[in-house]
């Protein structure tokens, strides 16, 4: 059994009673939806069409918001609709970064996720669900797909139907008829800094920002977006200050591991001190942002006890502990004023990588985000890991007074990655994309909205200036001021990337 809808767009009339009827059912709050329908508008007046999209959860057979929720709070029922477990939700809202329609909100009254769930409580009892009973036109459609005799298995046998972005392999069970391709492609069509009956705050639309007059346009020919729902962007400035944090504690012990490798044991204070000391606070401050990003973060506990062994934000979080637990070995070792065993050093390198790294594979479990699939966001994370935890060191090798051979060794770990970060943000904008969603993040950074801020302080301020100070004049000032420049350029970077990725519209 697969329950899933048609949705016949030769009889919809755009007259909302889906959503309103949605609203009340499922007591869904202002300001957000279940189901809504889009309007856009094609041609020149009086030459002019408006075309209308009902949009919702399409209960995907192979369903991205599922993998990634951390509590198992989506789930697919036998009979194939997505539902959802409020009461396991912790709020994190990698749901709504993975699923590519834009179908899933946090509901303001329970702090926690919530879509459309194609109404399983009636549909278990015989009923349809709201939506299909309200709608005036009878256009919405909702059965079994798998039983070929139903009304909805024989429209999808005969009639000619599409989905939205069947190339994101998500297999889903909402089919349109009759619908315009505009409103199943958002790229499609023009972006609009605002709408039919309102205009979108400046900023709120990085995507709609035109750079020349803040304001939309509209060329011939292309389909403009005329009434929408609001979409914010799931994840802010936490979410990119834990990727901050996250670089300056990670990678630190693996250099220390290579300074004793190299017999620098007398920087013990540096070494088996101030390094685990400075994993330790910035993976626990990484930690804390985690949480403190959290819609409902007295729930955090429940990534242990309801987890999800395939969602990367549980493996982020074993991986974050085993590295503060070995963090903690390491400098118990340096407060004996010992060196740590290899059977510390080794776990410790192995856990500082997998910290450093493994939030590309959890930006790769948000298929709603084109530009996080990346293939150099891992090596990216490595690289400002790199530099993050070279400063660190750099910064705190001038408190203990390390040697000059310890600086000349951390400047040229400090060079080798900054030009490799250079490298690697020049080709995530320059080399082509696989999608069009990507092109479009990263012309946001290389000509759009954002460019300013990429250019000025992620490149400039952050990666070219302190490359400068490194090679000039040697000065020990000058060194210190590009170990702040490096660390506020990979903040710029991460910010930047977390705006970008989300700009581009999903539905
Ligand atoms: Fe629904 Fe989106 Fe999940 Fe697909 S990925 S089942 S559309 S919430």
């Amino acid at each position: 059994m697969r329950y899933g809808f048609v949705i016949d767009h030769n009889r919809c009339i755009g007259c909302h009673a889906c959503t309103v009827a949605c609203k009340e059912e499922h007591n869904v709050p202002l300001g957000v939806n279940r189901t809504w329908v889009k309007y856009i508008e094609k041609g020149e007046y009086p030459d002019t069409r408006r075309h209308f999209g009902v949009l919702r959860c399409n209960h995907c057979d192979d369903a991205p918001c599922i993998e990634i929720c951390p509590t198992v709070a989506l789930y697919r029922r036998s009979d194939g609709i997505v539902d959802f477990d409020g009461d396991r939700c912790i709020g994190c809202k990698s749901c709504m970064q993975a699923c590519p329609y834009d179908a899933l909100y946090i509901d303001p009254n329970t702090n926690t996720a919530a879509k459309c769930n194609l109404c399983a409580h009636r549909v278990e009892v015989g009923l349809e669900p709201a939506c299909v009973i309200v709608c005036p036109e009878q256009a919405i459609i909702a059965g079994d797909l798998d039983d070929a005799n139903s009304r909805i298995g024989r429209i999808v046998a005969n009639e000619k139907v599409s989905v939205r972005k069947p190339e994101k392999g998500t297999r889903p069970k909402l089919f349109y008829v009759g619908v315009d391709d505009s409103l199943l492609r958002p790229t499609s069509m023009e972006p609009q800094s605002g709408h039919l009956w309102a205009d979108k705050a400046p900023g709120e639309d990085l995507y709609a920002l035109r750079k020349e007059n803040g304001r939309g346009t509209t060329t011939p020919g292309i389909a403009r977006e005329v009434y929408d729902v609001p979409h914010p962007p799931p994840w802010g400035k936490k979410i990119a200050a834990y990727l901050w944090t996250k670089s300056v504690g990670a990678v630190v012990l693996v250099i220390a591991a290579l300074l004793s490798a190299l017999q620098y044991e007398e920087q013990n204070r540096l070494l088996h001190v101030a390094s685990p000391l400075i994993a330790l606070i910035f993976t626990g401050l990484t930690m804390f942002l985690l949480v403190f990003d959290l819609k409902r973060p007295e729930r955090f506990y429940y990534l242990l006890t309801k987890s999800n062994p395939r969602s990367w934000l549980v493996i982020g979080g074993y991986i974050l502990g085993g590295y503060g637990f070995f963090a903690i070995l390491w400098l118990a070792y340096g407060v004996l004023r010992d060196s740590p065993p290899p059977w510390v050093i080794w776990p410790s390198v192995l856990l500082a990588l997998g910290a450093a790294g493994y939030t590309a594979f959890l930006f790769a479990q948000a298929k709603g985000r084109d530009l996080w699939q990346s293939r150099f966001f891992l090596w990216q994370l490595l690289v400002q890991a790199l530099i993050a935890g070279s400063c660190a060191l750099i910064l705190m090798g001038f408190l203990l007074g390390s040697s000059p051979e310890v600086f000349r060794l951390l400047t040229k770990i400090l060079s080798a990655s900054l030009i490799l970060s250079l490298a690697i943000m020049l080709g995530e904008i320059f080399l082509p994309h696989a999608s069009e969603d990507a092109r479009r993040a990263s012309n946001l950074l290389k000509r759009g909205a954002l460019s300013g801020s990429f250019w000025g302080l992620a490149i400039g301020a952050g990666a070219v200036l302190p490359l400068l100070l490194l090679w000039g004049p040697g000065d020990v000032f000058f060194l210190r001021v590009a170990a702040g420049l490096a660390l506020a350029g990979v903040w710029a970077f991460e910010d930047l990337w977390i705006k970008a990725g989300q700009a581009v519209p999903l539905s």
